[in-house]
């Protein structure tokens, strides 16, 4: 009994080490922190749920697409 709660325990510990290891990652990356990258604003909590991805906030990142489209040209 005291080794399965045991060996429970340490998988639990070392979960919590690969998630907070991720999150570490993510944020050294510099990538998806929550704020815009053009204007620093907060990204709202929806706009990240639907892309996790994004880096910018719904108003620079359609000033971004635009820039880019006019940059192909
Ligand atoms: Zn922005």
């Amino acid at each position: 009994m005291d080794i399965i709660d045991d060996a429970q325990l340490r998988t639990e510990e070392m979960l919590q080490d690969t998630v907070g290891n991720i999150q570490a990652e993510v944020r050294g990356m510099g990538v998806v922190d929550g704020f815009c990258e053009d204007c620093d604003c907060l990204i709202p909590e929806k706009r990240l749920k639907a892309a996790p991805w994004a880096r910018r906030c719904v108003a620079c990142q359609a000033e971004y697409e635009t820039e880019k489209r006019r940059g192909h040209k």
